[in-house]
């Protein structure tokens, strides 16, 4: 007869880990068994010698099995952390990254006024429009996402953060209702549709929708760029992520379309990972101005004006 296997968060915890192949196979055994038991993380090291139930144990088992098996912690856990936000995830959109945080930071170092109108393209779990109405409840924010799924789900999540984010189902600019913002971000589907990556780690079990763009990863960043000008206030900013190589053309799409300000801004491993640009009329900017006169870069004030 084999003996009973330990039942102690501590050897649950080392076996999971042992089998987890991920860059951080003991924090995601904790994760799923901080799950399983409601019992806090820093608790196992308090107490590690402290039994599970039965039930408990078994549970756990499957989700490292699925686990083992490449599906993301966030799928199984349901949630993941963005901006200090317990965000509802699921299958049906991207699972927020860390260093999608820096477009938040960047977003909210931007001029805006007090009650800028801000709109997320593609806002999957709500993730960005989110942070920011956490930090700027005066701002009016918008989000916008093809997917029926992703629609309901930052919803849910607006709703229960009670964090006013008002969220429309329309692919990029499609079925939005006409106007304009201070601010368009988005973290859109920026990669190549044969980039090996995609075979690999957690990106295998994401929406394809929400990852690949086109033969250059870039279709859909093409689309954002050109018409987003029809939807800024004169001095209104677009920020995008990118690939960490996708800087040059970025870069060249904002200019090409004739944005002013353009720069590309690094994420938390010093990679140009994002690119900003500010929509200003040149034709007016190029006329002398009168001292005093506003120049055409400054930040519009009203949310409608041209
Ligand atoms: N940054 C993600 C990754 O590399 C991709 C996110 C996206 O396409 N928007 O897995």
């Amino acid at each position: 007869m084999t003996s009973k296997p330990s039942l102690t968060c501590e050897a649950l915890i080392n076996q999971a880990a042992d089998r987890i192949d991920s860059d951080s196979p003991r924090l995601d055994s904790e994760l799923l068994l901080s799950h399983v038991t409601g019992l806090g993380r820093t608790s196992f090291r308090a107490w590690p010698e402290r039994e599970v139930t039965e039930s408990q144990a078994e549970t756990f088992e499957a989700l490292v099995a699925e686990r083992v098996a490449g599906t993301p912690v966030a799928y199984l856990l349901g949630h993941q952390e963005f901006w200090s936000l317990p965000l509802k995830v699921s299958t049906s959109t991207l699972i927020p990254r860390p260093d999608t945080e820096c477009l938040v930071e960047v977003a909210l170092g931007l001029p805006l006024p007090e009650q800028a109108r801000v709109l997320d393209l593609g806002t999957g779990t709500g993730a960005i429009a989110l942070a920011l109405a956490s930090e700027h409840p005066g701002w009016r924010i918008m989000a916008c996402d093809e997917v029926d799924e992703a629609v309901e789900l930052a919803r849910e999540n607006s709703r229960l953060l009670a964090l006013p984010v008002s969220v429309a189902k329309s692919s990029w600019f499609s079925q939005l209702e006409p106007a304009r913002f201070n601010l368009i971000v988005s973290n859109p589907p920026y990669i190549a549709g044969n980039d090996p990556h995609l075979g690999e780690g957690d990106v295998r079990f994401e929406p394809a929708s929400a990852l690949v763009s086109g033969a250059d990863g870039l279709d859909d960043l093409r689309l954002i760029v050109t018409q987003s000008p029809d939807w800024l206030v004169e001095g209104g900013w677009l920020l995008v992520e990118h690939g960490f190589d996708q800087a040059g053309p970025v870069v060249a799409l904002f200019r090409d379309r004739g944005f002013a300000e353009v720069q590309s801004l690094q994420d938390y491993g010093r990679r140009d990972r994002m690119t900003l640009g500010q929509w200003a009329d040149t034709r007016r900017a190029m006329v002398p101005l009168n001292r005093g006169e506003q120049s055409g870069l400054q930040q519009g004030g009203s949310p409608d004006a041209q």
